[in-house]
């Protein structure tokens, strides 16, 4: 997608943490297992593999998910991040697979191409790319977005607590997709 690794920044945020009023909001539960606990290794993960290829992100994940979702957007979109990237869980009830979400051509694109390979690569069910026209984070974006769901917190737990395997495929799908 011609992505010039001097200018370009990629937003890749870790789903919950810290809410508008300071209080902290952990996602989703399972057991003793969080949402925003689960995410955070596998961001992590991610932008490291992201920053190794020379790729510029920005992340709530240097501070320990120290930002909500507004301040994510209003960060992103001050800095022309040219994609948006916010990693999340799917509740316990929720079936088997990675299933991002996106409300745009653009973040079709990528929830596909981005949730496909990552599945792949984990031996994961490739659920789908779901459009969701309700959410703040696609909604308030200036840039194509994408809601990564990485799994279901209790169908998936065994893949999502590999974070470091998960969030390296997660970097290396996001780096394919930038640099086709
Ligand atoms: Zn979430």
């Amino acid at each position: 997608m011609a992505w010039n690794k001097d200018k370009d920044i990629m937003a890749l945020m870790a789903g919950h943490g810290k809410s508008l009023d300071g209080s902290w909001d952990s996602g989703c539960v399972y057991g003793s297992n969080t949402e925003a606990a689960l995410m955070l290794p596998i961001v992590k993960a991610a932008v490291r593999y992201l920053r190794s290829k020379g790729i510029k992100v920005l992340t709530d994940a240097d501070k320990n998910n120290n930002r909500n979702m507004t301040s994510c957007v209003k960060w992103a979109n001050n800095k022309h991040a040219k994609l948006y990237m916010s990693v999340h869980c799917d509740y316990k009830l929720a079936p088997k697979g990675v299933a991002p979400l996106y409300v745009s051509s653009a973040g079709k694109k990528m929830a596909k191409y981005v949730g496909k390979y990552v599945a792949k690569q984990m031996g994961m069910k490739w659920h789908g790319a779901f459009k969701r026209l309700d959410l703040y984070e696609l909604n308030a974006t200036d840039c194509p977005a994408v809601i990564f769901e990485t799994g279901a917190i209790k169908a998936d737990l065994k893949s999502l607590k590999k974070a470091d395997q998960y969030g390296k495929a997660l970097g290396k799908a996001i780096y394919k997709y930038i640099m086709k």
